[in-house]
């Protein structure tokens, strides 16, 4: 029952951070969101094959099981844990256009497309499904052949989902321009703006509020000179 109520807690605590809650759970969405530096106070999460993984890990695209396979086998293969962090870069620029651009560009979603499907094409394994915890599934590719192969196919699987799904439309980049992280719009009357109204939100609120203050003093200070 501790453990339970402990994992409960861990998963709520999971769902409020900015990252999880600002995507609401689109795989490819979080994944383009990892090259927000500036914003994340760890900087670029693939910076290096061993973040890449870390964070297949913290999404649960892997297990910790295969991580450590794939670290071993970078160290005798450090050639081909290069290739496949390069190819994962990307993976995330195609990714990330598409979801800034997606919507309105018809070539966009072209390139998007031949991406998703370089992806596809060239691995061969096998899908599973699996529990993760109760109530929560993930699809699962177990690739045969070279270990590092299919490592982006859930990703570009999600991203396929959302063209799938017509989604597009409700994809945007967050309003504030410093601001690059992408987020699915689950609002019922799709007009919310930012990434998260925790941070980026707050800010244009305090912003709106200090403009407002500054406009009286404009107003009070051009009466005065008339
Ligand atoms: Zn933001």
């Amino acid at each position: 029952m501790i453990a339970s109520s402990a994992a409960s807690t861990r998963s709520q605590r999971r769902t409020r951070s900015p990252e999880r809650a600002a995507s609401r759970r689109r795989l490819w969405l979080d994944f383009v969101n990892t090259d927000t530096a500036p914003s994340a106070p760890r900087g670029d999460l693939l910076r290096d094959f061993g973040t890449l993984l870390r964070w297949l890990v913290d999404a649960r695209v892997i297990d910790t099981d295969r991580a450590g396979g794939l670290s071993r086998r970078a160290l005798l293969q450090p050639a081909a844990a290069t290739a496949t962090l390069v190819d994962a870069r990307r993976v995330r620029a195609a990714m990330r256009q598409l979801a800034e651009r997606g919507a309105t560009s018809t070539r966009t979603r072209e390139d998007a497309i031949l991406e998703i499907n370089r992806v596809l094409g060239r691995s061969a394994g096998t899908r599973r499904l699996e529990q993760i915890e109760p109530g929560r599934y993930v699809r699962v590719f177990v690739p045969t052949g070279d270990a590092f192969a299919g490592l982006m196919i859930p990703i570009v699987e999600s991203a396929a989902d959302s063209l799938v799904l017509d989604e597009l439309d409700r994809v945007h980049r967050c309003a504030d321009p410093r601001c690059p992280r992408v987020f699915l719009d689950t609002s019922r009357n799709g007009t919310r703006r930012w990434c998260d109204m925790g941070t980026c939100g707050n800010r244009a609120k305090a912003a709106r509020h200090r403009a407002r203050g500054a406009n009286r003093l404009d107003t009070a200070s051009d009466t005065e000179v008339r």
